[in-house]
C-alpha cells in the first residue's frame, strides 16, 4: 500500500515537472561541432530545464517555449578549463606566503568574484587542481552547485598532495612555526601516506586527485628541474585514487618528474614545461595529456616588471617560457593528447582566454584549440558523456561569440552569450 502510493505520488509530481518544465529554443546562425570538427548552419537547440533536447535544422518550436536568437553568432559548447585555481586569491605581490594573513573564511570570500568572472568568460565547468587552504574548492564547488554564488561547475581536487617541503606546500617560514592542519594537509612523505591522503581527499569530497612530481616555479625553495616523490610513490596514488574511481593529474616541470607521473598512469602532465622527446613519446603511448599553460609567461614576465612577483619566482622561471612554447609545438606536431589549461590565477581571471591565441600560434589549428577546451577537456575529466559538445541529454552549457573562430580565434577573448545548466547567466 505504501509503495503504490509512493509510485502514485512519484507519478504525479514527475507529470507536474514536466508540465512545469522551462523550454529555451536557441536559434544558432552558425554551431560549432567540435566532436565532428565541423560547424554547422541555422540550428536550433531545444533546452529543456538544464539539459540539451535534440539540436537540428528546422526542429519546431514549442509552443510557449523561450526563444534565443544567435541567428548572427557563433555558438560553441561552454568551454572548460582543465587547470584552475578558482578558490585562491591572487594576492598583490604574487607571494603565496601573504595567505598566512587571512583566514580560511576570508580567502574564501574573497574568491567568490574569481568564479563568477571565470562564469562569464564563458568557461562553464572547470578541474580545479588545488588549493592551499585544504576544502575552500569543496565549499566553493558545492555553494556553485547549490545557487548561494555564481561559477562555473566544478570538478575539485580538495588539497594538494605533495612531499614535505615540495612543490605543493606552504614553504618559506621558519622551521619552529607550525602551520595549521589545512595548510598540510596534503603532505606525504610514502606510499602508504599517499595512500592515507587520498582516502582522506575522498571522504572529504575531493573529485580527482593532485599530485605534484617536479619542483615549482612559484613556490619558495622550490627548483622546478628537480624530481619529487618516487615512481612508488606516484603508483600508490593512481592506484588508491582508481579504488575510488578517481583520476590523478601531476604537476611537472622536469623531465624525469614527467616521465615518473606517465610511467605510473596519470591521467595528464600538468604544465610539462621541459619535457623531452622520450616524455612525448610516452604520452603518446600511454595516452596521457598534457596540459600545457603556455600563456603564463606573459603574466609572470608582466609582475617581474611591474615588481609585483618574489624575486626566487622569477630565477624558477628563467628561460622556461620559451622552452615551454616550443615543447608545446613539439606535442602538436607529435599528436599527443591536448587538453586545455590556464593555471588560472596565475594570470588574472579574466585572462584565461588569452590562451587560445597562443595556442594557434605555437601549433594548433584552431578547431584543435576549441576541441582542447571540449572535448578533449570533457574526455580527460571522464565526463564527456555530461559535459564537452552540443548534443542531447548533456547539460545545457552553450556560449556564443560574433564572428568566426575558426578565421579568427581571438573573437573567443569576447563571449557575449553564456548559458550553464540551462540558465543564462550573459546576453
Ligand atoms: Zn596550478
Amino acid at each position: 500500500m505504501k509503495r503504490s502510493l509512493a509510485l502514485v505520488l512519484g507519478l504525479w509530481l514527475s507529470c507536474a515537472a514536466g508540465a512545469s518544465a522551462q523550454v529555451t529554443a536557441i536559434k544558432a546562425g552558425r554551431l560549432l561541432d567540435p566532436q565532428a570538427g565541423a560547424v554547422l548552419n541555422d540550428q536550433i537547440i531545444l533546452v529543456r530545464d538544464n539539459k540539451i533536447e535534440a539540436v537540428g535544422k528546422g526542429l519546431s518550436i514549442p509552443a510557449g517555449a523561450k526563444v534565443v536568437d544567435l541567428s548572427q553568432m557563433t555558438v560553441l559548447p561552454g568551454l572548460i578549463d582543465c587547470h584552475t585555481h578558482l578558490a585562491d586569491v591572487s594576492d598583490e605581490n604574487g607571494d603565496p606566503f601573504t595567505l598566512l594573513k587571512k583566514t580560511a573564511a576570508e580567502v574564501a570570500f574573497e574568491s567568490v568574484p574569481n568564479a563568477r568572472t571565470f562564469l562569464r568568460e564563458g568557461f562553464t565547468t572547470v578541474r580545479d587542481v588545488g588549493v592551499y587552504r585544504a576544502l575552500n574548492d569543496v565549499a566553493m564547488r558545492d555553494a556553485i552547485a547549490h545557487g548561494y554564488i555564481e561559477g562555473p561547475r566544478m570538478y575539485v581536487a580538495g588539497a594538494y598532495v605533495t612531499i614535505t617541503g615540495g612543490a605543493g606546500a606552504m614553504t618559506g617560514f621558519a622551521p619552529d612555526i607550525t602551520l595549521p592542519w589545512d595548510l598540510r594537509y596534503g603532505e606525504a612523505n610514502s606510499p602508504w601516506e599517499v595512500r592515507q591522503r587520498i582516502r582522506q581527499l575522498v571522504h572529504d569530497g575531493a573529485d580527482h586527485i593532485k599530485v605534484l612530481s617536479s619542483g615549482a616555479v612559484l613556490t619558495h625553495g622550490s627548483n622546478p628541474k628537480s624530481q619529487e616523490f618516487t615512481l612508488e610513490e606516484l603508483q600508490a596514488a593512481v592506484d588508491e585514487a582508481a579504488h575510488f574511481g578517481l583520476r590523478v593529474e601531476s604537476h611537472a616541470h622536469s623531465p624525469e618528474g614527467i616521465k615518473n607521473a606517465i610511467r605510473a598512469g596519470v591521467a595528464s602532465i600538468e604544465h610539462a614545461t621541459m619535457i623531452d622527446d622520450e616524455g612525448i613519446a610516452l604520452a603518446k603511448q600511454h595516452g596521457t595529456y598534457l596540459d600545457m599553460d603556455i600563456y603564463d609567461e606573459e603574466c609572470i614576465q608582466e609582475a617581474g616588471r611591474l615588481g609585483k612577483i618574489p624575486k626566487d619566482f622569477l630565477q624558477h622561471d628563467a628561460e622556461l617560457g620559451e622552452l615551454h612554447r616550443n615543447n608545446f609545438r613539439k606535442a602538436v606536431k607529435a599528436g599527443v593528447k591536448l587538453s586545455f589549461g590556464t593555471d588560472a590565477g596565475v594570470c588574472p581571471y579574466d585572462r584565461s582566454v588569452k590562451q587560445f591565441a597562443f595556442m594557434v600560434r605555437y601549433g594548433m589549428t584552431p578547431m584543435q584549440a576549441i576541441q582542447s577546451a571540449t572535448t578533449n577537456a570533457a574526455d580527460l575529466l571522464g565526463h564527456a558523456d555530461v559535459v564537452g559538445d552540443i548534443k542531447p541529454g548533456k547539460f545545457a552549457d552553450v556560449i556564443a561569440v560574433a564572428g568566426d573562430p575558426l578565421q579568427d580565434i581571438s573573437v573567443l577573448e569576447h563571449v557575449q552569450f553564456v548559458m550553464k545548466d540551462g540558465k543564462v547567466y550573459k546576453q
